[in-house]
């Protein structure tokens, strides 16, 4: 049956598969044919586009997998399909064709509790300019973030963070309100 995990899936340009909700569904049958099992997908969402103005709206979701391979190998995989849609690395945050994610992996911390708390408590100002060269799980920002919990909540409601003890349904209904109605299901 292998490890689940969990992964974001975000949009905001056209690649070789179609407009943002195309490439998403490319990239899932893609995830597939790599040998992740697709265990659950969620709704679309539109969203407003971070930080504001930067670029188009993002489509993003959600999905929960599993696979035999480890938390690193999960990841290669996910920046191969990236590549394989056109994803190009400029500006950070930039507007991108395909941006997935790693948000969870099971109940991992990795690589331990001092990094993630060390990347989690970043100030914004920072995390704009200071990319992890390493992988982080769960992902350090998930749980401030409309456009990952509105989505993750479809899928997987009831996952606990194994660092911050919330739930996330819990996370999701801690945003504020402004927040989560701006992303809207497709
Ligand atoms: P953010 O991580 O804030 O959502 P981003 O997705 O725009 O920003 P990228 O430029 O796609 O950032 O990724 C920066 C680096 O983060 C990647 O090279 C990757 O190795 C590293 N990384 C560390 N932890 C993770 C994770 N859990 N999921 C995805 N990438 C991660
Ligand atoms: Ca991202
Ligand atoms: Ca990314």
């Amino acid at each position: 049956m292998g490890k689940k995990f969990a992964i974001a899936l975000g949009s905001n340009l056209g690649s070789t598969a179609g407009g943002p909700a195309q490439t998403l569904a490319a990239a899932l049958h893609a995830l597939a044919t790599e040998g992740m099992a697709l265990r659950r997908v969620s709704r679309f969402f539109a969203t407003p586009c971070f930080p504001a103005g930067a670029g188009p709206d993002y489509v993003n979701a959600c999905a929960v997998l599993s696979a035999e391979e480890d938390a690193r190998a999960v990841l290669d995989c996910l920046h191969r399909i990236e590549a394989a849609f056109d994803r190009e690395r400029k500006a950070r945050w930039g507007s991108r064709t395909l941006d997935l994610d790693l948000l969870t992996f099971g109940e991992a911390v990795l690589p331990d509790r001092e990094t993630f708390a060390h990347w989690q408590a970043l100030p914004l100002e920072t995390q704009m300019q200071a990319t992890p060269d390493r992988l982080i799980v769960p992902h350090p920002r998930l749980h401030e973030r409309a456009f990952v919990l509105v989505p993750l909540a479809d899928v997987a409601a009831d996952w606990r963070h194994p660092v911050l003890g919330r739930t996330v349904r819990q996370m999701r209904d801690a945003l504020p309100d402004d927040l989560t109605r701006d992303v809207v299901a497709l």
